[in-house]
């Protein structure tokens, strides 16, 4: 994978209408993008699958749809207004910022590159006799390298808790980090950022205060918490679930839809006993693996990563990461929360946040286990996965997104094989009867080569033919994206075929 690769998976999106930079007749505006036609449709699939396996395949858990805007007062006891800051620093030479703490991660990933290449050399050099584990240990070189990363994140995570933004800076330093941009390694100081966008609310005449767009949709989940469960009547394990939109003024957002400021996010933040959180924990990780890999993506793409330095409310952290073409990075963060939110929002409102557990026969406020995920990273981890040119026999050459049937923003073509004779007619009838079901697209111009083509393109799993034969013995041409075969089914038959394949139900049983 290549900056290379990268560079025409975001020509595409834009060439065929799935991701346009926002506001784009004005030049865009920085990491704020636009869905189009076709992106729009990947993305509503995205989050329906995992609306779906989240509220619809759990008894215990209910989705919300809480405020963008919410009181100030929440952002203050959910330490926000405080300490959602990244430390950012300046080269003085290309004046590009980076985040301080990305440039020393991206350095030890260097390091455990050099590691992999050593590991694949070594193993195909010693073939079936290789023992991974045994060269990692014993391999003077891999165990320098080992050093290197644990001395450097010692250094680094201690920095972090401290919040010793001076010796952060010389760490930069001492590894000799130079600027991607202008390879000089003159910087400025690092100083703290707040990511939170604030706004006014009110004239200012009736005493306008500042309110924040949201950060992250998880404390619209907390501040419902007893709303939630007294209407709903939840009995402790529960969940509650939601899918929304957060702001953040990100530093540096270079990484199209990876990084932007306004992204989507799915979260869900599951209520447990005390003292039951660690199992919770371990339970969510291994099924929020699942969801992914039931997608059908290799599951050589993801990996877990665990939090060097854990936040102050958290007693667990793992990442679930994805091989981006830029590399493995965050795509799903799967947090054990403690009792702090709860406790913070007691504090703050006054109010108790309890939950009676009748099998204990006391009262307690909940402790939390969080999944979130970003709704646009999962969007581009699928269509990164996706992409691919294909040489085909004849020489030719195509470009083909080979979404999950069951996301693809649109799941059948039917073509009239020409515009006389009936034909279109006949095509119309079946398209007719199948967009009841699914995102359907009729197309009579060009040639069917070319019809072919398009629909690879966007992802469509199924083309289907109408010809001369149909009109004779109803029967149509069904041609499949990934292995461009090409069947002879009757009519009455397609709608089966289709909606087996494109079906949610196969994917939610894994
Ligand atoms: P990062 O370290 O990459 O900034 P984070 O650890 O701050 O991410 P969380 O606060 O845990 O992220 O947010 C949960 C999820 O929301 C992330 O795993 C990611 O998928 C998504 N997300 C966070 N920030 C952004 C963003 N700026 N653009 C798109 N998605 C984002």
């Amino acid at each position: 994978m290549s900056e290379d690769l990268f560079k025409k998976i975001i020509a595409h999106a834009k060439e065929y209408g799935f991701v346009f930079q926002s506001s784009e007749i004005y030049d865009g505006l920085s990491a704020v993008y636009d869905y189009g036609q076709n992106g729009a449709e990947l993305k509503k699939n995205i989050r329906e699958y995992w609306w779906k396996s989240m509220v619809q395949m759990n008894e215990n858990i209910v989705g919300i749809d809480a405020a963008i805007f919410m009181h100030p007062t929440t952002w203050k006891a959910s330490g926000h207004v405080d300490a959602f800051n990244d430390p950012l620093i300046d080269n003085k030479d290309s004046k590009k910022r980076y985040r301080a703490d990305v440039l020393i991660e991206d350095y030890m990933e260097k390091i455990q590159e050099k590691i992999y290449k050593e590991v694949a050399k070594a193993a195909k050099r010693f073939g079936d006799s290789f023992d991974e584990k045994m060269y990692v240990d014993t391999n003077p070189r891999v165990v320098g390298y080992k050093e290197k990363i644990a001395e450097v994140r010692h250094r680094y995570v201690e920095a972090l808790e401290k919040s010793d933004l001076a010796e952060i800076k010389q760490i930069i330093i001492d590894l000799e980090i130079a600027c991607p941009m202008s390879g000089s390694r003159n910087w400025t100081d690092v100083r703290q950022f707040n990511l939170m966008f604030a706004t006014e609310m009110g004239a200012m005449a009736e005493g306008a205060s500042t309110i924040y767009l949201r950060p992250e949709t998880a404390q619209g989940i907390f501040v419902n918490f007893l709303n939630v469960m007294k209407t709903g009547r939840m009995k402790i394990p529960f969940g509650i679930a939601q899918v929304g939109k957060a702001f953040r003024n990100e530093i540096v957002a270079r990484q199209f839809i990876f990084r932007m400021r306004e992204f989507e996010q799915m979260e869900m933040q599951f209520f447990v006993r005390p003292g039951e959180e660690l199992k919770w924990f371990e339970h969510w990780k291994e099924l929020r693996m699942k969801w992914h890999q039931a997608m059908g993506i290799p599951a050589e793409k993801y990996r877990f990563h665990k939090h060097d330095k854990l936040a102050h409310y958290a007693n667990a952290a793992f990442d679930i990461e994805f091989e981006f073409p830029f590399g493995f990075k965050e795509l799903e963060g799967i947090h054990s929360r403690t009792d702090f939110d709860l406790k913070q929002h007691e504090k703050h409102s006054g109010k108790k946040l309890q939950y009676f557990d009748p099998e204990l026969n006391e009262n307690y406020v909940p402790y939390v286990v969080e999944t979130s995920i970003g709704l646009d990273r999962t969007f581009l981890a699928v269509l990164s996965s996706a992409y691919a040119e294909e040489k085909l026999d004849d020489g030719s050459e195509r470009t083909v997104l080979r979404i999950p049937d069951f996301l693809a923003p649109f799941k059948v073509a039917i073509f009239p094989l020409t515009k006389k004779d009936g034909l279109p007619g006949k095509a119309m009838e079946i398209f007719n009867a199948l967009r009841f079901d699914h995102m359907c697209v009729y197309e009579e111009k060009d040639n069917i080569g070319k019809r072919y083509r398009r629909q690879d393109a966007i992802g469509t799993p199924f083309c289907i033919t109408v010809d001369h034969q149909t009109l004779e013995d109803n029967t149509v041409t069904i041609r499949y994206r990934d292995t461009m075969e090409q069947e002879r089914i009757p009519v009455d038959k397609v709608p089966a075929i289709v909606a087996e394949k494109v079906s949610f139900s196969k994917v939610l049983a894994e």
